[in-house]
């Protein structure tokens, strides 16, 4: 898909701004599902190289890659792993038997649930669980076997998606401190060419601080297109806000535009505002100058 996108806009010759989104890496994160995770940092790091190798190529291209936050608090080695300034590599190793996320695995049981083992199995766990080991053991791997069978169970019992995460997350000794959002500072990668100063955006940075690089390495003027596509007019004249939907009335003419829409109605007729949205934020209401002008005494 980046590569397709790449492909069609760079047939404009004034340049082109894309971002590609690996959105279900959050997804993943909010489920605690660390296939889900990995597969999709994975999936992101294919479409970044792709974006990488056309940069290299052409020159003249920037790439940056951030998030917009950290998410769910994950670490190798869990509040189970017995020892963990000993533990081997290995105990990541059940997270390579998965050839499914959370997702697809479940995605695959069926109504009357009779395949809860094809299920388990997608998802890197032996549905046959572990020799019965005993739980209150101090040895690592005894101890987390005990556990991880008696999830096995537990899913087998009820077989929900968040059952099926837990067991692997036990397994291989994930944990989580969070399924929401966490605060944490994020890393910022950019590739740029050599006459582009990369300054701005080392060390410790607000995350606004990247959409002004862009900014200005587009030569685009923020304060000007805020001017230009959200004017505050909750307090214009003629203008009634009822809920999320604005009435201007003016020159004998009416204009009502719903919230988050770039269609609106000019004397009761559909109009379109070409791609531009009315916004409201905190009880205030912003619509594209554009829409403005349909307005005016001239205008048709
Ligand atoms: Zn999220």
């Amino acid at each position: 898909m980046t590569e397709k996108a790449i492909d069609v806009l760079n047939k404009n010759k004034n340049g082109f701004f894309l971002m590609v989104e690996g959105s279900k890496i959050d997804w993943a994160a909010h489920a605690n599902d660390t296939i889900g995770i990995i597969s999709d940092v994975l999936a992101f790091d294919e479409a970044f190289k792709v974006a990488l190798d056309f940069a290299k190529k052409d020159g003249n291209t920037i790439v940056i890659a951030v998030t917009d936050h950290g998410n769910s608090g994950i670490s190798i080695g869990s509040y189970d792993l017995i020892g963990y300034d000993s533990a081997p590599f290995s105990i990541l190793s059940p997270l390579k038997g998965a050839t499914k996320t959370a997702e697809g695995a479940m995605s695959l049981l069926k109504e009357d649930k009779s395949n809860i083992s094809e299920v388990l199995k997608a998802y890197g766990i032996n549905p046959d669980g572990y020799t019965p080991a005993d739980i209150t053991s101090k040895d690592r791997d005894t101890y987390n076997n005990a556990k991880v069978n008696d999830l096995i169970t537990q899913f087998k019992n009820d077989p929900t998606s968040s059952n099926l995460i837990k067991i692997m997350n036990q397994k291989a000794y994930i944990g989580y401190t969070t399924g929401g959002h966490t605060g944490e500072d994020v890393p910022v990668y950019i590739y740029a060419p050599k006459k582009v100063d990369k300054t701005p955006l080392i060390g410790v940075n607000e995350n606004t601080d990247v959409a002004k690089f862009i900014a200005n390495a587009m030569n685009l003027d923020l304060e000007k297109a805020t001017q230009k596509l959200f004017v505050d007019v909750t307090n214009r004249t003629g203008a009634k806000l009822d809920g999320n939907v604005l009435t201007l009335n003016e020159n004998g003419k009416t204009l009502v535009i719903k919230a988050n829409q770039s269609i609106a109605k000019l004397n009761d007729k559909d109009i379109s505002l070409n791609g531009e949205i009315a916004v409201l934020i905190d009880g205030k209401f912003y619509v594209p100058q554009s829409a403005l002008d349909l307005l005016k005494s001239t205008s048709k």
